[in-house]
Formats: C-alpha cells, structure tokens, sequence
C-alpha cells in the first residue's frame, strides 16, 4: 500500500504498532523524541507480576524494529499536529497519511509533595529511582548501609486534589509490591512498610503477588497516608502517619522512604490537543473518541491513540492498543 503513518514516540507502544503496520504492509515512521527507543522500559528492572527482566520484553521488539527496516527518526520533538502533517521542533514539517499518537506519560514530579522532602533529604527516593538503583545493582541509604527498616509510600501524585492529579495510576500499587519483594530478596534481614489508601490490583496475577509478599516475605501492609516526613540527626527519616484500619496514629523512623510516584498526563500533549479533534480529559491525558469501542481513535479519521497517551497502563495493555491502532489505521487507509 502506498500510504504512510507517522508514529509519535518510539516507546513499548510505538514500536509495536509501526512493527503491527509493516506486517501488514504500511509503510510507517516512528519519530522518538530522546536519543533511543524504548521509552520508559529502558528504565525498568524487572516487571511485575512475573519479574521477566525489562530488556527481555523491550531488546526482541527493538531487534524486530530493526528486521523490518522501520524507518526511526530519533531526537525528533513533535511540537505540532494537523490531520496530515506533524511539526518538529527544529520546524521540520512532515507529511502522513495517518498518525498515531504513541507519546506515552510523565513521571509525577515528587518535589511538588514537598512534605515528603524529596531532594531535601537523601533518604528519600522515588520507585523509579529505585528502579535505577535496581538496574545498577546498588540499592543503599545515604550512609551507604544496608537499610534496615523501609517504609514505601503509594499514591504520590495520584489521587491527590492538591497537586490536580485525581486519577489513580493504576500500576503502581503492584510495583509497590514487586518493589517490597525485590527489597526484601535483597535484603532479608530488612522489614518492609507499604502504606496504601486502598490496594488495587487489578490485572492477573497481582492479588496472587500481594498475598504472596504477605506471607512468603512478610512485608507489612499498612492502610494510611503519611502526612509527613523528617529528617532525624541521625539521618534516618521519620514519618508520621495514621493506621486508618485500627485509627491510631503513628510514628516510625525509617533508613529509606520509597515514594510510589504516578503517572501524569504527557507534556506534549497540551500541543497536539490544539487542534479541534484531539481533546484532553480532566487530569491532562488525551481523550479517546469513545471508552468502550473506540479508544485508539481521535474526532479526526487520520488520528490515532495508543498506550499511555490516553491513560495509565501496563505493559501488556500497551502492547494491546498498539496492535488495536495499527489495525484501525488499516482499514482507515483501506477505506
Ligand atoms: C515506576 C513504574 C514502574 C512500572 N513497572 C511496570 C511493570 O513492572 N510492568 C508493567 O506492565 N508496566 C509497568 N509500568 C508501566 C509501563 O511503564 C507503561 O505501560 C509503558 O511505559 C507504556 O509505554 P508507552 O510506549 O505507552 O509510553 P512511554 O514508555 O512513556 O513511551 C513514550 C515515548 O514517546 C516519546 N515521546 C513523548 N513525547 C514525544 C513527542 N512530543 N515527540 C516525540 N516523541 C515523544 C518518549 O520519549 C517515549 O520514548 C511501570 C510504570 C511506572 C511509572
Ligand atoms: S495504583 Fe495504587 S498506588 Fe497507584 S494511584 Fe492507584 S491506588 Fe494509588
């Protein structure tokens, strides 16, 4: 077929669907706006629920990108969108006969939860800084020690009216708990703290994960939000919080605070929502045409959506809508 489709970010999601396009014989471009594909899998450690390591999903999709002689466009930022062309930063302008947005989700920034002094003290990370550390083999407090007692905190950036982030993120409560058992594998000696609001665990196998780090690793759950953190003289972080189920408050002082940060709308698109078609929903995420059977489609026919874009997801639902858009292109362009 001699049509073309631009594909905006070269994540999980992209990939897949430019790789779902060529097999069908569509010829397709992923245009990435870093300097390497993959997106934030490249940053993972092992992925819940089966702690497969991440470069054993992303390197056989990266590898079929390069058997199919995908053309991929790296350090291109779409800043701009109409039905038929994308803008890049440096002004390019490149026509499609479609486009699929690919361009996933941001990190909640948790410098904005100042009460939990993140960059302020040292001994309190991120999960994906602790994804980082994972991936380096290095997971240590300031003081280079083992830590002893870990508290992680769910919900930080998600489901919070104050920072105008009211959707949950959806995974991770099971990264939450993936994250307790590395911790714990890594340190067994250590006792491991999750403080949640609720738990949900959604996807299959994950309830089995939760119960398995109850019982097989005896990682304590704990219903409550931490109001604040502190640092002590001593280096340690003390928290204060409230058990909710037996309606005590509470005080602990920890070696490291793990806060579970959310998913955000992406940056760009705030862009791509200016032309009339493409719309944002409430918490920045990009608004498919319909939830139930449509949700890889825009209001403009050449527009396409597909992963986090639209919402919060895990890998394998990604891979889903990737495989879903390249589908729907098809018969758009066959129509
Ligand atoms: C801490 C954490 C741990 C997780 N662990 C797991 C796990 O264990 N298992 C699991 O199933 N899921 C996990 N997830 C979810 C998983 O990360 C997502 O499902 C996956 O990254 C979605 O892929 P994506 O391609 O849609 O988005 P992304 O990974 O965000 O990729 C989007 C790509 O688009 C590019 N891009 C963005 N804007 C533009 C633009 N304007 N122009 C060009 N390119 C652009 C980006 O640079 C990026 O490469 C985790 C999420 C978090 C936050
Ligand atoms: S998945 Fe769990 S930790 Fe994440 S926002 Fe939803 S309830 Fe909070």
């Amino acid at each position: 077929m001699n049509k073309e489709v631009l594909i905006i970010g070269g994540g999980i999601t992209g990939m897949q669907c430019a790789i779902s396009l060529t097999e069908i014989g569509i010829k397709a471009t992923i245009v990435e706006k870093s300097d390497k594909l993959g997106g934030k899998l490249n940053d993972w450690y092992k992925l819940f629920p089966t702690f497969t390591s991440a470069s054993e999903v992303i390197n056989p999709i990266k590898d079929r990108v390069k058997a199919l002689g995908i053309d991929v466009q790296l350090n291109s930022e779409v800043i701009k969108l109409t039905p038929t062309t994308i803008t890049l930063s440096d002004h390019t302008i490149i026509n499609a006969d479609a486009i699929v947005i690919c361009s996933g989700f941001d990190i909640f920034d948790a410098k904005r939860k100042e009460e939990y002094g993140y960059k302020i003290y040292n001994n309190v990370i991120t999960s994906v800084d602790l994804e980082r550390m994972f991936c380096e083999g290095k997971v240590e407090n300031l003081d280079n020690d083992t830590p002893k007692r870990i508290a992680i905190l769910h919900c930080v950036g998600s489901r919070d009216e104050k920072v105008c982030q009211t959707h949950c993120s959806r995974v991770c409560c099971v990264a939450g708990v993936k994250q307790a058992i590395e911790l714990k594998e890594l340190y067994p000696k250590s006792e491991i703290f999750n403080f949640y609001m609720d738990i949900r665990m959604f996807g299959s196998g994950y309830e089995e994960l939760y119960k398995e780090a109850q019982i097989k690793h005896n990682i304590h759950f704990v219903r409550g939000r931490i109001s604040e953190a502190a640092q002590t003289i001593d280096n340690k972080i003390q928290i204060k919080a409230e058990d909710t189920l037996i309606g005590r408050p509470l005080k602990m002082s920890v070696d490291l605070l793990v806060l579970m940060v959310g998913m955000s709308a992406g940056k760009s698109n705030k862009d791509f929502a200016n032309i009339d078609g493409v719309n944002q929903n409430n918490n920045g995420f990009i608004a498919p045409k319909d939830l139930f059977i449509d949700s890889v489609s825009s209001d403009i026919d050449s527009i396409f959506y597909a992963g986090c874009v639209t919402s919060p997801k895990s890998v394998g639902e990604s891979i889903t809508e990737g495989i879903a858009a390249a589908n729907k292109v098809a018969k758009f362009l066959k129509s």
